[in-house]
């Protein structure tokens, strides 16, 4: 196992942005999970699998290929080697991955990459599982997390820089969904590990949060 690093928290709590950041800065490989549940999501709507069909999900989650590369220190997931980096994006995807990462076979599939991509490089991965059941041995644990209606604006902003039209009343009524569909489910529900550090960004800017992390990261490394 390299050095690795965990931050989870719930949807729009800016784990990406700031990974990616970090990741930057000390040369770690930035690990997206969200993006492969994504990827199965998008595999479920294109082969017509309801949300709710559990036999149908495990037989069609076993077909789906997805790899990860990395193309000028981009993540680009593939799915049946089409890059679907900008297909992912949008709140069907996202909704849909949260109804069917529920089920155990996604999990133990996209677990089993993502500890795959750990073993042979430094890397700083996000999701919702990392520091509790992806890399229970992670270096450094944040949890990551702010008000609903501060992501829910982030998400918004987000959305309406690409042009998509959408309503911040109905992005937090699904953040809100969805956060509690990731925290109440059976399978590694979305929760602080017990050795995370707690970071609230309700009233953070982006360079605060990355200093802050980057500071637990020197200690660890110093330690
Ligand atoms: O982080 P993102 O919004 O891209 O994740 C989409 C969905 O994938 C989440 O709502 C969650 O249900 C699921 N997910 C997960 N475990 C992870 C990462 C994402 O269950 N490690």
């Amino acid at each position: 196992m390299g050095y690795s690093v965990a931050i989870d928290g719930p949807a729009g709590a800016g784990k990406s942005t700031i990974a990616k950041q970090i990741a930057k800065k000390m040369n770690f490989i930035y690990v997206d999970t969200g993006a492969m549940y994504r990827a199965m999501a998008l595999f479920f709507i294109r082969n017509h699998v309801g949300a709710d069909e559990k036999e149908k999900i495990e037989t069609v989650c076993k077909e789906a290929k997805i790899t990860i590369e990395y193309r000028d220190g981009e993540q680009v997931v593939l799915l049946d080697g089409e890059n679907v980096n900008g297909l992912i994006r949008t709140e069907e995807v996202g909704n849909m991955a949260s109804a069917t990462s529920v089920n155990r076979e996604v999990r133990k599939k996209l677990v089993s990459l993502q500890q795959e991509l750990a073993k042979s490089a430094e890397v700083i991965m996000d999701g919702r599982d990392i520091g509790t059941c992806v890399l229970p041995e992670a270096d450094v644990k944040v949890y990551l997390t702010a008000d609903a209606r501060v992501r829910a604006k982030r998400r918004f902003d987000e959305l309406a820089a690409k042009g998509e039209t959408c309503d911040i009343d109905k992005i937090e009524a699904d953040i809100i969904d969805r956060d509690y569909r990731d925290m109440n489910r059976e399978i590694s529900p979305l929760k602080q590990a017990e050795d995370a550090v707690l970071v609230d960004t309700s009233c953070m800017n982006i360079e605060e949060v990355v200093e802050t992390i980057m500071e637990l990261i020197r200690k660890d490394r110093e330690a």
